[in-house]
């Protein structure tokens, strides 16, 4: 009875192309599909990437919107369809049947210490890729932890033990990548991601990587060599949008 009242008085338009009534319409919804393959100039050798969906038109807009216009009550349907792509991938998929999300699930990820020690070693845990400091003390937040938040609550809610672990962190000094090519963007990264011990996962937990776009996959290629330095395999890297030159498969 309240959803009608509250969208009279908190009217949403979709993060993607403004039409009222959805945070992210049906039209636009679609644009992220089933995880395919992409090929990033400098990153896959160690871990295959997924991408949901190309980054252009309004899938773009909508992943700005949420990065960097305000718009994180975008997370919950990025976070779904994140989830949902999880479900496609090989290993990862829960036991004992099919299943389905729920579109009302939890609004709240878990966090991976809440898992059960036997679960730990079969649940699925999500590592975001951290953003600098500074990028995140101005967009109010790490966005891509939240991505993930929302996508393992959708998942347990699915039941698959998901969790989030936060642990990889940006040290100081590393500037806005862009603008900078595959060796700068090296450069700038070199040495300065790192791991928060406090965040690893268990040992035997299945990690995946997950961004918001992939462009030269440098970022992403930093994450899972220090997550190896770690220990901490790395079988899959998932991200809602690839831009600029991979072939899709
Ligand atoms: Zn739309």
């Amino acid at each position: 009875m309240l959803r009608p009242l509250l969208d009279l008085l908190l009217p949403v338009d979709c993060g993607g192309c403004g039409v009222p009534g959805a945070l992210l319409c049906s039209d636009c919804a679609v644009l992220l599909g089933a995880p395919v393959r992409v090929y990033p100039p400098c990153c896959g050798a160690d871990a295959p990437v997924y991408a949901l969906g190309a980054y252009r038109g309004r899938l773009r807009t909508a992943l700005l919107a949420y990065k960097e216009r305000g718009r994180r009550d975008l997370a919950a349907p990025l976070g779904a369809a994140l989830a949902s792509a999880l479900l496609h991938l090989p290993n990862l998929a829960a036991p004992g049947g099919s299943r389905s999300l729920d579109a009302d699930c939890g609004k709240r990820g878990l966090d991976y210490r809440s898992l059960h020690p036997e679960r730990r070693g079969t649940g699925v845990c999500l590592v975001p890729v951290p953003s600098r400091g500074a990028a995140a003390a101005r967009r109010g937040g790490q966005h891509v932890t939240l991505l993930a938040q929302r996508a393992a609550a959708a998942l347990a809610c699915a039941g698959v033990a998901a969790a989030v672990a936060p642990a990889l962190r940006v040290a100081p000094g590393v500037r806005d990548s862009v603008g900078l090519g595959v060796a700068a963007r090296q450069a700038n990264l070199a040495g300065r991601v790192l791991p928060r011990r406090a965040g690893l996962p268990a040992a035997g937990t299945a990690v995946v990587l997950v961004d918001d776009v992939v462009t030269t996959g440098t970022t992403a290629a930093a994450c899972v060599a220090a997550l190896l330095r770690m220990g901490v395999d790395v079988p899959a890297i998932v991200v809602l949008a690839a831009a600029g030159c991979h072939s899709l498969s």
